[in-house]
């Protein structure tokens, strides 16, 4: 039987965990830009499932791919090979520059995984005395919420009365190269720099311009390794297949990133897939992927059959539709229209971002809820998105959409802001 929106909400109340505060819609179908409810109501999606539908929703190749695979053979755990890895793994280590891949499936999963090869790599290849390995991180990062992750958040939802926490890693301001100066100088046991190359989680927080390039000279000058978490800004969501492909132009099909700021360790997730199922992936070269061997590290489900058919799909369409342009283009369109748009108007105060990962900052403290009421606005009139904080919407659609849908959607978010009464 068909459930109504209310009941099935009551259903999610009732028998689900509430480690979630979803907006009060259900959604039971999507193409494209687009989402449906269950009544019916057409919306447009202005989160993306947060960056991980960049392809659009059931994009038709990758649910070919996926339902081709699934008939076939869908997992065989790591215990035996299969025949779809290997050519999925060559596929994404050239698409995206690296001698070697390792799948997993969540993007906190990769993270682990990437900070366990940094480790490994600062006692084997560094010689950081046993147990003594530092890893600098962010303030205000997010890198997922697993037990080590949380160790090092700043967020004391995400944290509190969740410790002991693991040790072993520093924390420094953002966007901050003096502080990483430091951090570097104070200690020989540093084996990592983790880093969002923008923060998403944190509000769309894009660092100076220069930041990535010489945050990764700084790390290679103390044989430290600059490791990107890209899960959110990855697959050409701000506009370039990778954020840390710095000014290179994704035109270029062979696009893997400028040597300045490419990363030693690169982090994916989400889009990897283009939503479809959970594909993750932690990329480098051999000098530190080999560090890892049989027995270290794995998962049941990583590197499946499926997983390697969604995720060869949703590479092949990034290129074959430019994602990476129309983000790039769309990206511009979008600012340059809130940030005039903020300029007649007294509740946004600015708009930032790149690509199509943007947020509008609303005139409001981060604790009101200011924001979450304008998304509710905002789905009454067809399009869903989501706050960051009480005065941070973010604007993240699928990197499909069109420049006539695109500004179709700013005309909805320009008058049910307009229209706004707090
Ligand atoms: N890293 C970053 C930068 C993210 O934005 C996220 C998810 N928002 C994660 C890691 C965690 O990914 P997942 O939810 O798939 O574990």
């Amino acid at each position: 039987d068909k459930l109504t929106s209310q009941e099935a909400i009551e259903l999610e109340n009732k028998y689900g965990a509430h480690n979630y505060h979803p907006l009060p819609v259900v959604l039971s179908r999507g193409e494209g830009v687009h989402v449906w409810d269950v009544e019916g109501k057409k919306y447009y999606d202005f989160l993306s499932a947060y960056s991980a539908v960049n392809q659009g929703h059931c994009h038709p190749k990758i649910v070919d791919a996926m339902t081709h695979q699934a008939k076939t053979l869908s997992l065989t755990s790591r215990a035996f090979h299969n025949d779809m890895l290997g050519k999925y793994e060559k596929y994404a280590a050239e698409y995206f520059g690296f001698d070697k891949i390792l799948p997993m499936n969540t993007g906190a999963e990769a993270v682990e995984t990437a900070l366990k090869m940094c480790r490994k790599w600062g006692y084997e290849v560094k010689g950081i005395p046993e147990n003594k390995a530092e890893i600098i991180v962010c303030e205000n990062n997010f890198h997922g919420r697993t037990t080590t992750i949380i160790s090092f958040s700043n967020d004391p939802v995400a944290k509190k009365n969740f410790g002991p926490y693991t040790k072993g890693f520093i924390k420094i301001e953002y966007d901050n190269l003096q502080a990483l100066q430091e951090a570097l100088e104070n200690s020989n046991n540093i084996a990592g720099f983790l880093v969002e190359p923008i923060q998403g989680e944190a509000g769309v927080y894009v660092p100076s311009e220069n930041y990535l390039a010489e945050a990764k000279k700084m790390c290679a000058e103390y044989n430290v390794l600059f490791i990107a978490d890209e899960v959110q800004t990855g697959i050409a969501r701000t506009g370039r297949l990778l954020a840390t492909c710095g000014n290179c132009t994704c035109e270029d099909k062979n696009c893997s990133g400028t040597p300045e700021v490419k990363p030693d360790i690169l982090i994916l997730g989400k889009a990897l897939s283009g939503g479809a199922y959970p594909v993750s992936a932690v990329l480098a070269n051999d000098a530190i992927m080999n560090v890892i061997r049989p027995g270290n590290h794995g998962s049941t489900f990583g590197g499946n059959p499926i997983a390697a058919a969604v995720a060869m799909a949703a590479l092949e369409v990034v290129r074959e539709e430019n994602l990476a342009e129309n983000a790039y283009q769309l990206g511009i369109i979008f600012r340059e229209e809130l940030a005039a748009f903020a300029a007649t108007n007294n509740l946004v105060k600015s708009v930032r971002g790149k690509g199509l990962l943007n947020a509008i900052l609303i005139n409001d403290t981060e604790d009101s809820s200011t924001a979450w009421d304008i998304c509710m606005k905002l789905r009454d009139n067809g399009l869903l998105a989501k706050p960051t904080h009480g005065n941070i919407i973010r604007f993240a659609p699928p990197l499909v959409m069109t420049e006539a849908q695109l500004r179709e959607c700013v005309a909805i978010i320009k008058k049910t802001i307009s229209e706004f009464k707090k």
